[in-house]
C-alpha cells in the first residue's frame, strides 16, 4: 500500500460524492502500488458501481505487457459504512482479489475469497 494509492482513493470518493467512486487497484505480489479511478458506468451510481469495462480491459492488457497487475478494485459508499454491503457480497467473484471500500474518509480492505469477504490489515503505509 502506498500513500499515493490511499490519497487517490480518498480524492476520487470526494470528487464523485454523492455518487459512488470506483476504480482499479494496481500492484505486484498482492501489494497495492497504485489506485486508478475509473468511470462508474452503473445506471444508478448513487448506490451501485460498475467499473468502466474498457478501463478494466486496458489494465489487464497493460499487465500482460509487463505492467502492474490488477490486484483488486475500490469503490466508495457515499452514505454507508466502510464494509462490504449486501450488494457487494452478491457481486463478489470470489477470485481472491482485494476490495478497498471508502466511507467517511476511512478506507478498509477485504479479500474477496471463496468463503466471502475477509478483512485485511494494511496498517503499514509505504510512501
Ligand atoms: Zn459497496
Amino acid at each position: 500500500m502506498t500513500s499515493q494509492a490511499l490519497a487517490a482513493m480518498r480524492a476520487a470518493a470526494a470528487a464523485t460524492h454523492p455518487r459512488e467512486a470506483c476504480g482499479i487497484l494496481l500492484g505486484e505480489g498482492g501489494r497495492i502500488i497504485s489506485a486508478r479511478p475509473t468511470r462508474n458506468v452503473h445506471p444508478t451510481p448513487e448506490t451501485r458501481f460498475e467499473i468502466d469495462p474498457q478501463a478494466l480491459i486496458d489494465a489487464h492488457r497493460a499487465a500482460r505487457a509487463g505492467g502492474l497487475e490488477v490486484v483488486g478494485y475500490f469503490h466508495s459508499h457515499p452514505a454507508g459504512a466502510a464494509a462490504p454491503s449486501a450488494t457487494d457480497r452478491a457481486m463478489a467473484a470470489g477470485d481472491g482479489r482485494i476490495w478497498a471500500i471508502i466511507a467517511g474518509g476511512n478506507v478498509t480492505f477485504w479479500r474477496d475469497g471463496e468463503q466471502g469477504f475477509a478483512p485485511l490489515s494494511f496498517a503499514r503505509i509505504d510512501s
